[in-house]
């Protein structure tokens, strides 16, 4: 008898080429509003890919681009996919003392709640930023209305990680699933193995291995993610950054579409909200009150 096969979760960090962590010793905000806008765009490419394969998606999505490009989230939600919050101007968690942060993530919420009209339940911190240090942001998550987060990494890296947090979804706060991001367990530590810049530099069939080495050992879905500018080969360059910077940020930006092209027809996809909040994902008391607003 056939098994039906796993379904993971597909997720993409809505921000721009300028946004991003790495960058930001090098890019004042403050020049943000100046810079060369590509998320519109990259957007429209990657929703016009789900649609040819017939895939839903979570956007995990800045309230800086949703307040700019309303008519992206608009698109995201009428396309059926799950509209999410990654905080307003993608400040690292660790870098907000607590109020800083509730307010943060209020206020995203907030903004795609209005632009969207549906309900925001999940929320990623930028740089997967929540570890051993703030595990303080959960009891504000929950106290801003969310039911999920998808923050940690457990893997050892220099930019983030936790690698000691559980590899799979957890309840972190009675109400609140922490849903990691994906790793493979060999050597007794974990690989990461589910996108970003290592799905670029990795062969695309090691990818694919290590995915469904993690739907068939753990028998547990995968979380894979991405961000606009991946697939963006023709972005302006950033100048003055190190060689490992620029070599993570660019390498293979050239094959990714290709590359997610194959993910999307090897694997099942879904949203993360219909694959880990069964049956509570309409919440309907939220829609309600929205529809009445
Ligand atoms: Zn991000």
């Amino acid at each position: 008898m056939m098994h039906k096969p796993m379904v993971n979760a597909l997720t993409i960090d809505v921000e721009d080429y300028f946004q991003v962590s790495a960058f930001a010793p090098h890019i004042a905000r403050s020049s943000w509003d100046s810079r060369e806008c590509r998320v519109e765009r990259n957007m429209a490419r990657i929703l016009d890919m789900l649609a040819a394969n017939n895939t839903k998606a979570t956007f995990f999505t800045l309230g800086w681009i949703a307040e700019r490009y309303p008519q992206v989230v608009r698109r995201i939600v009428a396309d059926g996919h799950e509209l999410a919050s990654h905080g307003y101007g993608h400040e690292r968690v660790s870098d907000l003392a607590e109020a800083a942060f509730l307010d943060d993530i209020t206020r995203s919420k907030a903004i795609l709640e209005d632009l969207g009209g549906a309900p925001v339940l999940g929320y990623r911190a930028p740089s997967f930023s929540i570890g051993e240090t703030n595990l303080w942001a959960f009891d504000c998550l929950l106290k801003a209305g969310y039911r999920y987060s998808s923050s940690i990494y457990p893997i050892r890296h220099d930019h983030y990680g936790m690698p000691d947090a559980p590899r799979h979804v957890h309840e972190v706060r009675p109400g609140l699933l922490e849903i990691p991001i994906t790793t493979i367990r060999m050597f007794n530590r974990n690989f990461p193995s589910s996108g970003g810049g290592y799905f670029r530099l990795f062969p695309y069939a090691l990818s694919r291995w290590m995915l469904g080495h993690v739907n068939a050992s753990d028998g547990q879905s995968g979380i894979f993610y991405f961000h606009p500018w991946e697939i963006d080969a023709d972005q302006p360059r950033v100048a003055g950054i190190s060689s490992k910077t620029r070599f993570r940020h660019y390498v293979n930006i050239g094959r990714m579409e290709q590359r997610l092209t194959q993910l999307l027809q090897d694997f099942d996809w879904d949203r993360m909200d219909r694959i880990f909040l069964p049956a509570r994902a309409s919440a309907p008391a939220r829609s309600a009150s929205l529809a009445l607003a």
